[in-house]
């Protein structure tokens, strides 16, 4: 039996899985569906302390999965499907059919891209339809796109596409954006950069791939015919505890619910990272609780045993 099972390989994991290793602990660091967390697709981390000129993303999370390693931390690449209570700790099952023990585990499974949600917008997946301008923005080059959202990540999406597109238009259910200020100042003085207000995307057309979308003002109802490329959906993202449902306590939107000490309803399961924060969301919050949830996890063992 393990000590400490970890799930989800983002910067919450990553962090934890250096703490659980540097008490001993050797935990299993379990990847999740996208090994390295959200910050694999994000360039460049700009407000992560330490690194005054920003640092990639994907480098962030790998050299913190190196430091875990370093320190005793083994990683593996699949997916859990369940965790169930079992005598003297939990059994999490794997995508590959593997059943692993432990006495502990951290959920850090983070969170995944919400979509749109239309019937259109699935047909265009992978042929226009996107959520990751770091992953897709270098096929749009001297291309006009849509990004939807008014967060900060529609504003960072938007900059980033600046590199390759000719044209940005932010598409925003509201008139108002949720970005903070710095990245909404950077996103309106771009000249690249227009903003269309209090619209939705109703349809997504075109032959093989994204020629345009039908825009409908959510005020008035008018629907307009807008030409474009490609759409960038960056409206929030979902978290990842489906796994979990009916075994653990999930809020209304299925965010894990954790104490402030990132306990769970289960004793022996901790929490870390976007999975339960409904608040932050920041890289640097997510480590934090990362570290919370190892620290918790040790002082659990040790009580325990
Ligand atoms: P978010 O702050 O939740 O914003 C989501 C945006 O999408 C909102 O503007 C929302 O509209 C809109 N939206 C939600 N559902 C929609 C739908 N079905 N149709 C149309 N629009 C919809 O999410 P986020 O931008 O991904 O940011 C998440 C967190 O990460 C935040 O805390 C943010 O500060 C942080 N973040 C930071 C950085 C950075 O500092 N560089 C970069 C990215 C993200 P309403 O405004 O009307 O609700």
């Amino acid at each position: 039996m393990e000590n400490v099972i970890i799930l989800g390989t983002g910067i919450a994991g990553c962090t934890a899985a250096i703490y659980a290793a540097r008490a001993n602990l050797a935990p299993l660091v379990i990847s999740g569906e996208q090994d390295g967390g959200q910050l694999t697709l994000t360039k460049e981390v700009e407000n992560f302390p330490g690194f005054p000129d920003g640092v990639d993303g994907t480098k962030l999370v790998q050299d913190s999965k190196a430091q875990a390693e370093k320190f005793g931390a083994k990683f593996k690449v699949d997916i859990a499907t369940s965790l169930e209570e079992i005598e003297g700790g939990f059994e999490v099952a794997l995508m590959g059919g593997e059943k692993l023990k432990s006495k502990t585990v951290i959920v850090a499974t983070g969170a995944s891209a919400r979509w749109l949600g239309i019937p259109s917008e699935e047909k265009f997946k992978g042929r226009g339809v996107t959520t990751c301008a770091t992953c897709d923005g270098a096929f749009f080059k001297d291309k006009e796109v849509i990004v939807v959202g008014g967060g900060d990540s529609a504003m960072e999406e938007a900059l980033f596409l600046t590199k390759f597109c000719t044209k940005i238009t932010v598409v925003h259910r509201r008139d108002e954006l949720r970005a903070s200020k710095v990245m909404q100042d950077k996103a309106k003085n771009h000249e690249k950069i227009n903003f269309i207000w209090d619209s939705v995307v109703d349809e997504v057309y075109g032959e093989k791939v994204v020629e345009g979308a039908k825009l409908k003002n959510v005020k008035t109802n008018d629907i307009v015919d807008f030409k474009c490329d490609g759409i960038f959906v960056a409206i929030g993202h979902i978290p990842n505890t489906k796994f979990l449902e009916g075994k653990m306590d999930l809020d209304d939107h299925g965010y894990l619910k954790a104490d402030k000490f990132m306990h769970t309803n289960l004793k022996g399961v901790f929490a870390a990272g976007d999975v339960q924060d409904t608040r932050f969301r920041q890289a640097i919050s997510a480590a934090g609780s990362g570290c919370m949830a190892a620290m918790e996890a040790e002082k659990y063992l040790s009580e325990i045993e």
